[in-house]
C-alpha cells in the first residue's frame, strides 16, 4: 500500500509544477445536503484534472537516462494530456499511441502539449500492443494512468490537501475509475483522520471497481458510453495496487446514472459557476441524488476534472442531454 509517508514525498516534489487548488465551502449543496459541503477544485488544476499530479510526480523519478529515452503510454484523455505536459517539464519527451479511430481534436491537443502521437490500429488494445512494442525496442518508459506506486502517491496529494485545509473532514466524495485518486486518496485522509469516511462515486454502467470488490478480484465489465467518459476502462486484471486499497480503504462505492450525472454538470455550472466534465461532477451527483443518506459533515466533493467538449457542455446545460 502507499503510505502517508510517499504521499507528503510527492506533494514536496511536485509543489512548484503544480497548482494547490481551493477548497470553496458551496452554500448550495450545504443548505440541501444541512451538512457543510466544500468543493475540491481540482478540475481548475494545470491540463484540466488532477491527473498531471501523478503523471508529474511518476517523470520526476525518472534517472537522466529513462528522461533521455521518454516515456509512453496509451491514453487519449486525461492522463495523456497530464503526461505530455509532465514529461515537457521535466525536459523528457512524451509518445502518445492512439487508435486512427481517435477523433481530430484529442489529437491536436496531446500534440499541441508538446507529445509525439503514434496512431496505430483501431482499437485502445492496438494502441496498447505498439506501447509494449516502443518500450521494448526503444526503451520507452511506460507511465500508467493508475496503477502505479508514482501515479497513487501522486493523486493523494489531492487528499492531503484536503485534510490539512479541512482537519476535522468526515465524508469524502471521490470519482472512481481505475482507483489511483481514490486510493490515493483515501491513504492520506485516513493517515491523518482514521474515523473520516471516504466514498469512491462512478456510473453505474461499466462500474469496473465496483464489480471486481463484489467479486473478490478483479473482473473485466463491458464498456458502454457515458457522460463520465474519463471513468471509461477497466482496472487491469492483473491489478497490483488500486484494487486492494480501494477495498480496503473505500468505505462505500455509490453509482450515478447518466441523468444523475448530467444534473451534476449543469449543477457546478449554473450553482457554482464552474466548467465540470462529467468523470469530475459525479460527487455532486451523488450529494443531489440523495443516494447518500446520513451524511455525517463536514463533506468534502473532489471535482476532479474540466475536460468536457463545450458543445457537449451547452447541450447538458440546455437541457438537452
Ligand atoms: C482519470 C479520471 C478519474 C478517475 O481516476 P482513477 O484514478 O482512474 O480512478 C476521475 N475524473 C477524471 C476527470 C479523470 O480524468
Amino acid at each position: 500500500m502507499i503510505s502517508q509517508h510517499l504521499i507528503e514525498q510527492a506533494r514536496g516534489r511536485i509543489a512548484n509544477h503544480v497548482v494547490r487548488t481551493p477548497l470553496a465551502i458551496s452554500t448550495s449543496l450545504s443548505e440541501r445536503i444541512g451538512a457543510q459541503v466544500s468543493l475540491k477544485l481540482e478540475h481548475r488544476q494545470l491540463t484540466g484534472s488532477f491527473k498531471l499530479r501523478g503523471a508529474t510526480n511518476a517523470v520526476l523519478q525518472l534517472s537522466q537516462s529513462e528522461r533521455d529515452r521518454g516515456v509512453i503510454a496509451a491514453s487519449t484523455g486525461n492522463h495523456g494530456r497530464a503526461l505530455s505536459y509532465a514529461a515537457r517539464v521535466v525536459g523528457s519527451s512524451a509518445t502518445i499511441c492512439m487508435s486512427r479511430l481517435v477523433p481530430e481534436n484529442k489529437v491536436s491537443e496531446i500534440r499541441r502539449l508538446g507529445a509525439t502521437v503514434r496512431t496505430v490500429g483501431s482499437s485502445q488494445d492496438d494502441a496498447q500492443a505498439e506501447v509494449e512494442r516502443l518500450v521494448a525496442e526503444d526503451g520507452l518508459s511506460m507511465i500508467p494512468p493508475f496503477d502505479h506506486p508514482h501515479v497513487i502517491a501522486g493523486q493523494g496529494t489531492v487528499g492531503l490537501e484536503i485534510v490539512e485545509e479541512m482537519p476535522e473532514v468526515a465524508t469524502v466524495l471521490v470519482p472512481l475509475s481505475g482507483g489511483g485518486l481514490a486510493a490515493g486518496v483515501a491513504a492520506a485522509v485516513k493517515a491523518k483522520r482514521p474515523q473520516a469516511t471516504v466514498i469512491g462515486v462512478t456510473m453505474d454502467r461499466g462500474a469496473a471497481m465496483k464489480a471486481s470488490i463484489d467479486a473478490g478480484q478483479p473482473v473485466q465489465v463491458k464498456e458502454y458510453r457515458s457522460l463520465a467518459d474519463s471513468l471509461g476502462g477497466g482496472i487491469g486484471l492483473g491489478n497490483a495496487l488500486t484494487f486492494p486499497m480501494c477495498k480496503a480503504l473505500l468505505d462505500d462505492i455509490v453509482l450515478v446514472n447518466e441523468r444523475e450525472i448530467a444534473a451534476g454538470v449543469r449543477h457546478a455550472y449554473e450553482k457554482e459557476r464552474e466548467v465540470v466534465e462529467g468523470a469530475g461532477a459525479v460527487g455532486i451527483a451523488a450529494l443531489l441524488s440523495a443516494k447518500l443518506a446520513h451524511l455525517k459533515g463536514p463533506v468534502a466533493v473532489i471535482l476532479s476534472g474540466q475536460n468536457i467538449d463545450m458543445t457537449l457542455h451547452r447541450k447538458v446545460i440546455n437541457g438537452l442531454i
